[in-house]
C-alpha cells in the first residue's frame, strides 16, 4: 500500500504552478505524491492576456508547456477539467475521471463578474483565457474586414466598448489604441471612423490608483481616441451594444467585459461558503473548517486590515500565497508550525500600450517609458519566479 500522502493541486496558473514547483523543492520524492490537474497542457500568463486580445502579441508567447516549468518526473500532471470537489470523500471529480487527495490546493483562478447585468455571457467577450482572447482578436479583425462590405450598421462594426476601467479594461484598451492605426491602414479605413469607449460604474477610472496616475492614464488614452464614461453603470448588454443606466444606448458589435472577477464556479458548485465565489481563508490559507484544503490565488479572499477591505486578486498575491501554502503543506507532512500568510505588496504597474504605463513601485510613482520598462521587468520577474532563468530566456520580454 502506498503510504505517501497525496497532494493534489487544481489549476496550473500562478498560484497552482508555483505551489507545485515549491513543493517539489520542499518535499523529497519519497515523502509525497504530487498531482497537478489543469484544463490545458500549458500554463498561460493571465497578466499578459490583454496583449493577444488586442493582437499586439501572438497568443503563443503568453503560454508555455507545463514542463518548461515543472519537472514532470516529480509531479504527476493530469490534463482534465475539474467539475466538483467532494469534500466529505476527499475526492475531486474531473470531466474524465476522479482523483483522491490527502491535501488539496485549489488554485482555479477566476471568472468574469457580471454584477447581475443581463446579456454579458450572451453578448460580451468576458473570458480572459488564451482561447477567450484569441476569439476577441479574431473578432476585432473581422469587424475591420467587414466594414467596406456591409451596407447597414457599419458604424457599430468600428465601435469598441470596454466595460470596466479597472486594471484589465485599461490595459486592454491601451493595447487596442496601439493596434487600431495598424488595422485602419490594413483595411483602408480612416482612423476617425473608429470609436473606443471605456465605461465605468465607479466614480473614477482605475479605482485604488493614485489620482495623478489616473489622470495621466486617462489623458494619454483620450489623446489616442478613447472616450471615457465614468460613474456610468451599464444596465444591459444587448446583441448590438450596451444600454446605460442613464438610458443612453451605444451601438457596438464588440463589447469586452472587464469589470472584475469572481472565484471559479467550481467553488460554489462544491458547496464552499464563498463571497463572489471566493473563500475567506484562514490566516494559514486553509478553507475554514477544512484542515486538508488550501485555497490560493483568485479563489482566496483575504482582507487588508488597514482598510478593512479585500485585497484585489492579483498574480503578485497568488505567487506569494503559493510559497506559504507549500511551506504549510510541508509542515503538515513532515511536522512543524504552520505560517500565517501576509502579503508583501511591492507595487502595481498598469501598461497603457506601446511604451507607456503608470504605476507605483515601493513609494515611487512611475509614468511613461520608465513605468513601461518596469512593467516588463515585473513580467520577467514572474517568469523567473515560476521557471528560473531558462524560462526568462525562452519567454521573457525585452525591457526596451
Ligand atoms: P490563474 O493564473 O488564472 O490560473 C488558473 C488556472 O486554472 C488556469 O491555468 C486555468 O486554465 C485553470 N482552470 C480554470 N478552471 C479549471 C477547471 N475547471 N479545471 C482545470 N483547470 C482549470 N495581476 C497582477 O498581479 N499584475 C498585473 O499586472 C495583472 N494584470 C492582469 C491583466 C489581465 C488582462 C488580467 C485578466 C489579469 C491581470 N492580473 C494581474 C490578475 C492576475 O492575472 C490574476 O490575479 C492571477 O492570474 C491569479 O492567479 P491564479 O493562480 O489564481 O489563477
Amino acid at each position: 500500500m502506498n503510504s505517501k500522502p497525496k497532494i493534489v493541486i487544481l489549476g496550473a496558473g500562478y498560484g497552482g504552478l508555483m505551489t507545485a514547483s515549491q513543493l517539489t523543492k520542499e518535499l523529497g520524492y519519497n515523502e509525497a505524491d504530487i498531482t497537478l490537474v489543469n484544463k490545458h497542457e500549458y500554463h498561460y500568463q493571465t497578466t499578459w492576456l490583454h496583449e493577444p486580445a488586442a493582437g499586439t502579441m501572438h497568443h503563443d508567447r503568453a503560454r508555455m508547456p507545463i514542463d518548461y516549468i515543472l519537472d514532470l518526473k516529480k509531479v504527476n500532471f493530469v490534463q482534465d477539467s475539474v467539475v466538483e470537489i467532494k469534500r466529505e470523500d476527499k475526492k475531486v471529480i474531473l470531466e474524465n475521471g476522479e482523483v483522491d487527495y490527502d491535501y488539496l490546493v485549489v488554485a482555479l483562478g477566476s471568472e468574469a463578474e457580471t454584477f447581475g447585468v443581463p446579456g454579458v455571457h450572451e453578448h460580451a467577450f468576458s473570458k480572459w483565457t488564451v482561447n477567450g482572447v484569441r476569439e476577441v482578436k479574431e473578432h476585432i479583425e473581422y469587424q475591420f474586414a467587414q466594414y467596406h462590405n456591409r451596407e447597414e450598421g457599419r458604424d457599430e462594426l468600428l465601435t469598441f466598448v470596454v466595460a470596466g476601467a479597472g486594471f484589465t479594461g485599461i490595459e486592454f484598451v491601451g493595447e487596442l489604441t496601439e493596434r487600431v492605426p495598424e488595422l485602419c491602414k490594413e483595411f483602408d479605413i480612416p482612423r476617425e471612423k473608429v470609436k473606443m469607449y471605456v465605461i465605468e460604474a465607479a466614480p473614477t477610472a482605475l479605482p485604488g490608483f493614485d489620482p495623478e496616475l489616473v489622470e495621466y492614464a486617462m489623458d494619454l488614452l483620450e489623446s489616442r481616441g478613447v472616450e471615457f464614461k465614468i460613474d456610468c453603470p451599464i444596465k444591459e448588454v444587448i446583441e448590438d451594444g450596451v444600454i446605460l443606466n442613464n438610458g443612453e444606448e451605444i451601438k457596438s458589435e464588440t463589447v469586452v467585459w472587464a469589470t472584475g472577477v469572481r472565484g471559479n464556479s467550481v467553488i460554489e458548485k462544491s458547496g464552499f461558503e464563498a463571497m463572489r465565489g471566493r473563500i475567506k481563508v484562514e490566516s494559514d490559507l486553509r478553507a475554514p473548517g477544512h484542515d486538508d484544503i488550501f485555497i490560493v490565488g483568485d479563489c482566496a479572499l483575504i482582507i487588508n486590515e488597514e482598510i478593512n477591505r479585500p485585497y484585489p486578486p492579483t498574480a503578485q498575491i497568488a505567487l506569494q500565497q503559493a510559497g506559504t501554502c507549500a511551506s504549510n503543506i510541508k509542515a503538515l507532512v513532515k511536522g512543524g508550525e504552520l505560517k500565517a500568510f501576509t502579503p508583501d505588496i511591492k507595487g502595481t504597474v498598469a501598461s497603457l500600450g506601446g511604451k507607456e504605463a503608470i504605476g507605483v513601485v515601493g513609494k515611487k510613482k512611475l509614468f511613461g517609458t520608465s513605468a513601461s520598462m518596469m512593467k516588463k521587468v515585473i513580467d520577467n520577474r514572474s517568469l523567473y519566479l515560476l521557471g528560473g532563468m531558462s524560462l526568462v530566456v525562452k519567454k521573457g520580454k525585452k525591457p526596451f
